[in-house]
Formats: C-alpha cells, sequence, structure tokens
C-alpha cells in the first residue's frame, strides 16, 4: 500500500525520520556520555549502561491507540529497513535514520499455537514464538540489527572506519554477528572468540560460513568472555556482546512483536524466557516497560525466566525473598544442554537487578519470576514440543519446562496464556537430540532417556537381498522388481500396513 492510501491521521508517522536523542546511561552512578563513540561500561564506576532517551516522553503524546494504528498500518508498507525490528523505529533506534539500517530478514517471528495435548500438558493455554526463525536462526539477529545499523550510522557520519567487531560466543551470538558484519563488508571485519568443544557443529559453520576471523579458546563462555573483554579496553575493537546496549535496545523487539501479536492485550499474558548471559531477559523487561510508559499497552504481562539447574545464578540471587539481603554471586557451570545460556557470571545482573525492581513496582504486585529446571526436564520438554508440531532448541524446552513447573507452583493460573520463546532453531542443537536417542549422555549432562521418546533410523536390508542398487550402479529388470518388492514388504510388515 502507499502512503496516500492511509488514514490521514496516519500518514506523517507512517515513514519515521529521525528523532529524539540517545545517550547511554550508567545504571550505578548515573553518568551519561555521548553515543558518537563506542562505549560499554562507565568509566566512572564501571557499570553496565542502557541506552536512554531523554526525550521519551514526547512520544506519549501520540495516544496508545494512535501508536498501535501508526504499528499495525506500517507492517502494511513494503519498505525493507521498516520490514524488521525497525517497524517499532521511535522506541527502537529513534535516531538512527532509515538509510543506515541493516535488514536481513529478522524479527515478526511467528507465534504458534500448541496443540491441545501440549495445552493439557502444560495446563494452561500456550504459543512458542519461534525466534529459530530470524536469519541466524536466533533471536540474537534483533540485537545485531540494532549495533550493526548503529555502527553503519557512525560509518556514514565519519566518527568511525574499518571496524573489527568482537565477541565472545556460546555459539548464536558469533553467528548473528559474523553475518551481519559480512553485510558490511569492506567497512567492518568480524572476529569471535568460542568456547573450544562448547558449540554445536552447525553453531561453528555459522561464522565460518560467513567469513569471520574464528578463534577457539580453552574452557567456557565466561573465559571467552574475559578475554574479549580485555581486547576490547585495550584494542580499538568494537564489542559485540550484550554488555553493548544497542544490542538490547534490538532485542526490545521481541515484546513489541508480542504485543502487537495479541492486538496489545496483555491481561492474563505470561512471556517465558530463558536466561544465560541475562541480555533477553533485560530487553524483554524494558520493552513491555516502554510500551506501558507510553499507554501501547495497559497491563503489564507477568515473566518468567528459567534456569537449568547447572547454570543457575539469576535464579538462587531471587531465592532470597528480602531484596535488602540478596546477594549476587556466580556460579561454576556444568554441562548443560540449553549450551546457549551455559553461563555463571551474567554481565546483564545489574541490569536485571534495576529492571526487576521497577517492573514488579510499576505492575503493583511481583511480576517477575525466576524457575529453574532439571538438564532431564529441558530435553523431555523439547522432545514432546517437537512431536506436536514445534521446531523448539533446547531453551524452548527449558521454557515449556518452566511453565510446566510455574503452573505447577500456582505462579501461573489456568486461565493465563504463555508465550515461550523458542530463542533458537531445534536444527542447532540437534546433536543434543542426537545423543538422548542413542543413549550417550555423557554422565555430567544427568539425562536418562525416557524409552517413550526415543526415535532412530532402520535400516531396511533384508538378507536374501543379492543386488542392491548403488550411487551410479542402478538395478534392472527381475533383479530391480525383487528389490521394490522385498523392501516394500518389509516395510509394510514394521508399519503393520494392511493389504487393499
Ligand atoms: C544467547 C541465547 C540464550 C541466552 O540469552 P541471554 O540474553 O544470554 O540471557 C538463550 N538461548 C539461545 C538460543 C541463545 O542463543
Ligand atoms: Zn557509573
Amino acid at each position: 500500500m502507499k502512503t496516500e492510501d492511509f488514514p490521514k491521521h496516519i500518514q506523517p508517522h507512517l515513514v519515521p525520520e529521525p528523532s529524539g536523542h540517545l545517550i547511554y546511561r550508567c545504571l550505578g552512578c548515573k553518568s551519561e556520555y555521548g553515543i558518537e563513540k563506542l562505549l560499554y561500561t562507565c568509566s566512572q564506576c564501571g557499570q553496565v549502561l542502557l541506552l536512554h532517551d531523554p526525550e521519551f516522553d514526547r512520544l506519549k503524546k501520540i495516544p496508545g491507540k494512535t501508536w498501535q494504528q501508526i504499528f499495525d498500518y506500517r507492517k502494511m508498507l513494503n519498505i525493507p529497513s521498516l520490514k524488521g525490528i525497525y517497524l517499532f523505529h521511535e522506541f527502537i533506534g529513534p535516531v538512527i535514520p532509515l538509510e543506515s539500517v541493516i535488514y536481513l530478514g529478522e524479527g515478526h517471528t511467528p507465534v504458534v499455537e500448541s496443540n491441545a495435548r501440549l495445552q493439557e500438558m502444560a495446563g494452561c493455554k500456550f504459543y512458542f514464538k519461534n525466534d529459530g526463525q530470524n536469519p541466524s536462526a536466533s533471536f540474537k539477529d534483533r540485537g545485531m540489527a540494532s549495533a550493526l545499523s548503529y555502527i553503519q550510522y557512525l560509518i556514514q557520519q565519519g566518527h568511525v572506519s574499518d571496524v573489527l567487531a568482537i565477541c565472545a560466543s556460546t555459539g548464536d551470538t558469533s553467528a548473528a554477528a559474523a553475518l551481519y558484519a559480512s553485510y558490511l563488508q569492506g567497512n567492518v571485519k568480524s572476529a569471535v572468540l568460542l568456547p573450544h568443544g562448547k558449540v554445536t557443529p552447525q553453531q561453528l559453520s555459522q561464522p565460518l560460513g560467513s567469513g569471520a576471523s574464528v578463534f577457539e579458546i580453552p574452557g567456557v563462555f565466561d573465559d571467552c568472555m574475559k578475554i574479549v573483554e580485555a581486547l576490547s579496553e585495550n584494542y580499538n575493537v568494537a564489542l559485540l556482546n550484550s554488555k553493548n546496549a544497542w544490542r538490547i535496545l534490538g532485542q526490545e523487539s521481541y515484546s513489541y512483536e508480542i504485543a502487537q501479536a495479541f492486538e496489545y492485550d496483555m491481561t492474563d499474558k505470561v512471556v517465558v524466557v530463558p536466561i544465560g548471559n541475562a541480555g533477553n531477559i533485560t530487553a524483554v523487561i524494558n520493552g513491555f516497560l516502554k510500551f506501558f510508559e507510553t499507554g501501547i499497552i495497559d497491563t503489564l504481562p507477568k515473566i518468567i525466566g528459567v534456569q537449568s539447574e547447572h547454570a543457575n545464578p539469576v535464579y538462587k540471587y531471587y531465592l532470597e525473598p528480602d531484596a535488602e539481603k540478596r546477594h549476587f554471586e556466580p556460579v561454576t557451570v556444568r554441562p548443560s544442554v540449553a549450551q546457549a545460556a551455559m553461563i555463571g557470571n551474567p554481565v546483564s545482573m545489574p541490569r536485571v537487578i534495576h529492571l526487576v525492581e521497577e517492573y514488579n513496582k510499576k505492575a503493583g504486585a511481583q511480576h517477575v519470576f525466576v524457575a529453574e529446571v532439571t538438564e532431564q526436564n529441558i530435553m523431555d520438554c523439547q522432545l514432546t514440543a517437537n512431536r506436536n508440531g514445534h521446531v523448539a532448541c533446547t531453551h524452548g524446552g527449558e521454557c515449556l519446562a518452566g511453565l510446566i513447573q510455574a503452573r505447577q507452583k500456582g505462579l501461573v493460573g489456568n486461565h493465563e496464556t504463555a508465550i515461550l520463546d523458542s530463542t533458537a532453531h531445534a536444527l542447532k542443537f540437534s546433536g543434543f537430540q542426537g545423543m538422548y536417542f542413542e543413549n550417550n549422555f555423557p554422565e555430567a549432562y544427568e539425562v536418562i532417556p525416557d524409552p517413550g521418546l526415543i526415535n532412530t533410523t532402520a535400516l531396511i536390508l533384508p538378507a536374501d537381498l543379492e543386488h542392491v542398487p548403488e550411487p551410479g550402479k542402478p538395478l534392472h529388470g527381475e533383479s530391480l522388481s525383487f528389490f521394490i518388492h522385498r523392501i516394500s514388504e518389509e516395510i509394510a510388515k514394521l508399519l503393520d500396513l494392511q493389504k487393499v
């Protein structure tokens, strides 16, 4: 549809111009910094930063109802830069001109209702939001679209040139970073640091395929993160981990899309997300807060963060009910099938502490909860979901396990509707499915397959077959007929098929 075909009161807002103002703000000492330079931590106190729009209140001048229409109508436009996370431009990056936006197909991922069987198992209605259907097959593309659009903006403004983008990763951050950086090839190069043997072959193939420099480091993610932090403090590199506040900003689109998918009615909604480095839950909380403050939604949904008991520092922190007595302790992680969340010292913890308090206050009651699940729960739930039409990754399984537990504990009632984040595509973690089906999980995972969920291939090779086809050597005549007859007979027997 063309601009002039839209309602008159929407037309001026349809295609956004750069507006507002963004600054980095320290969560600790409230120091503020301009965005002409890439910054990750406060030079005064060392705390992480968030991007803040000091002119945010201008957005409140437009009624919430009008915003809803702006976003809904904007979806009909055929402008690539508005097809992804920048559909919500005024909230995602109001200072970024559309010419700087990189769109590789991210965002607006499907929200898929689960079938009756699964809903009965969970004890309430629920959906998976398939963030594995992003271009690099995880939600990390949302944050990278934001971070790399910003870098492209800095390049176009002449603030930076020849950028080396660098990140530590449990697999998906590096896949997304390498993909988006490769689009800016010529101006941006990327390097990724991965814990040796702790990312799946699929995840490893992604940055290699995008042409990044890929370094494998002994240890776990937390070790890689320390090295990347040292590199970003001592060398001229652009850090793309979620310490980078632009990542968080882009990931807020997840909340906006959920609001839009449910007609902006967040009554009795529960948003369930896995927690690793805690960038995602930070973004999800912040996103809902912004839509709430501008009247685009009038209710804050419940948010449930889920951790594996093998990587549970955030869960442990919130075990203490008295906020005054809480004390954050990093944990030593153990092997986890929710491998992208296998993080013992989440970089965004200070952001989470700050935002959870604000969220609960604005909601008027505790609305953020953290659940802990076992590795066994995660695998069983992932496989069960996928046997019922989903493409959930292990973290999606973790969300389902968290929802079931939240229902059992009464944190979620049967009248509520949950939206579970399948943060990546099932295919990225098919190795864990393979270990389950072959019953060869290393002991440290503590996963024992449920025979009812195991599925393996069957080789059909009857002993009385003298000739079988091979590549370049097809069968003919009698031997072909016998081959077809015997193989189909065997399959019919195994499937218990009746003759017509
Ligand atoms: C990064 C990642 C997570 C964890 O998200 P955080 O922002 O680090 O908490 C969960 N699942 C997948 C698939 C991821 O790639
Ligand atoms: Zn500070």
